[in-house]
């Protein structure tokens, strides 16, 4: 072919075309104002303190605040972040610089504080997935009513803006608008880079946006969440159906931190492990999703079944005593064909449980006492003040004072009573709120949040694992299993 001619049909095909789009853009920008879907630097930024300030890297410190100028509905803004030592910033959308919906940078342990990704007062998180000391990727996107956060490429909000959001008088500002972004330093020093946004266009969707809004007419989670009240369901199994990507989709429509837990021994129901090997590779799996990682001690054996250097990798760790040793016979009480009196009487057979329960919390290191004071359904849950004597109470009690052991709330089984939970909360006893559902179709922590009204609980009585004792506690064989594997 001929050179020349070869170079001209080249030039048609793919560089005058390119150059073409080119001026029309440049064109479109400066005719019809705002340039859609094309990615932008978001790198000058104006400080009361120190005028403009430019680049790809800007660091905002404690007390100042930066702002960006412009006017954005939807977007999608892409970036780093890094902190360093417990530093903390938040970055702005739709604001002026102080008002606007929120967004949290701040890592560290699982301690109660709200953490990197947390849309302040509306999806408020608690386990980060950024770390201090790394640079983390963040994105943030608005589409109509939609607020997507992701972080280091996981969905960690994915929130729809109701008809009628719910907001307290302090957060009224905190819905959807239009304006420029801020960066807030709250402590330390926070360094973004590589700031992009790219303008979306009116009608633009989430395709991952599948579930329907939450009413905030009526729903109690947003009230927590206004209120900063750590809403963390610590007690998820995936099983029955409900699989991981249910699950994350679940927690972040309802606006519920899950805290996703595995069984590992031997005797329940659903997915169980059964060595070191299988609980590694299951936090390998999970690490990384926006869930707490947690682990409940199944069937007496677990303590001589894994090290606890594995399951100390874990977020923390809970055990109930559904499953106790009876006369040298395990049984699961939640079976009736287990439960059996031999000659007992109902309230001589309550005596071994809750000697039972107590051998369990002394002996079995766990961070929390889940599905606390069940006892065998059929008839039996109708007299729970009958069997639960102030006795038997305070002698659980005074196990979990004693081993700083945590008592889960169970939405589920609408237990321990408003009785015993505000015997636990007047010794200073830690809670947290745990549903141990069956399958995906479960509630919302209805059972925990009358408690938290009836008797009185704050954020304050909540346990996080940043609390955990368990890696002190060393395992007792009590029930002389051996070290058998
Ligand atoms: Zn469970």
């Amino acid at each position: 072919m001929n050179p020349v001619l070869f170079f001209n049909l080249y030039t048609m095909k793919t560089i005058l075309p390119k150059a073409a789009a080119l001026a029309l853009t440049a064109i479109m920008f400066a005719a019809c104002g705002p340039s859609y879907d094309v990615p932008t630097a978001l790198d000058r930024w104006k400080s009361d303190a120190n005028g403009t300030v430019k680049g790809k890297e800007i660091s905002v410190t404690a007390g100042e605040t930066l702002t960006s100028g412009g006017d954005y509905r939807n977007f999608d803004l892409t970036g780093q972040a890094y902190a360093e030592n417990g530093a903390e910033a938040a970055l702005l959308f739709h604001s002026d610089g102080q008002n606007g919906y929120e967004v949290l940078f701040h890592n560290g342990a699982i301690d109660g504080t709200r953490k990197t990704g947390s849309l302040s007062t509306v999806r408020n998180l608690y386990r980060s997935l950024g770390e201090d000391g790394e640079w983390f990727d963040f994105d943030i996107a608005v589409r109509e009513k939609n607020i997507s956060i992701k972080i280091n490429g996981t969905d960690v909000v994915c929130y729809t803006e109701p008809a009628q959001p719910y907001r307290t008088e302090a957060n009224k500002s905190k819905v959807l608008s239009r304006g420029g972004f801020a960066l807030v330093g709250k402590k330390g020093d926070v360094k973004f880079r590589n700031l992009t946004v790219t303008m979306l266009k009116d009608g633009v969707l989430n395709p991952n946006d599948t579930l329907p809004p939450v009413d905030e007419t009526t729903d109690e989670i947003i009230r927590l969440q206004q209120e900063n009240f750590p809403v963390i369901d610590y007690h998820v199994h995936l099983k029955g159906g409900l699989t991981k990507e249910q699950a994350h989709a679940m927690e972040m429509n309802y606006g519920i931190n899950y805290g996703v837990a595995p069984n590992v021994g031997e005797g329940g129901v659903g997915r169980m492990l059964a060595n070191d090997q299988e609980a590694i590779e299951y936090y390998n799996e999970v690490k990384s999703m926006a869930f707490l990682m947690g682990v409940q001690g199944e069937g007496r054996r677990w303590i001589v079944q894994f090290s606890p250097e594995v399951l100390n990798k874990f977020d923390y760790l809970f055990t109930d005593a559904m499953t106790v040793v009876d006369k040298g016979r395990i049984c699961r009480i939640y079976r009736p064909e287990e439960v059996h009196l031999d000659g007992r009487t109902k309230q001589q057979y309550m005596d071994m449980i809750v000697d039972q329960t107590v051998k369990i919390l002394t002996n079995e290191p766990a961070d929390i006492y889940a599905n606390a004071t069940y006892i065998p359904e059929q008839g039996w849950n109708d007299d729970y003040d009958m069997y639960w004597t102030d006795e038997r109470v305070d002698k659980v009690l005074d196990v979990l004072e004693k081993y700083d052991i945590a008592l889960e709330i169970s939405p589920r089984y609408k237990i321990p009573s408003f009785n015993v939970i505000k015997k636990a909360k007047a010794r200073g006893l830690k809670f947290t709120f745990g549903t141990n559902n069956v399958n995906a179709d479960f509630g919302r922590c209805e059972y925990a949040i009358q408690a938290i009204k009836e008797c009185g609980i704050t954020a304050d009585d909540i346990w996080f694992p940043s609390m955990s004792k368990r890696a002190n506690r060393m395992a007792v064989d009590y029930n002389h299993f051996g070290n058998k594997k």
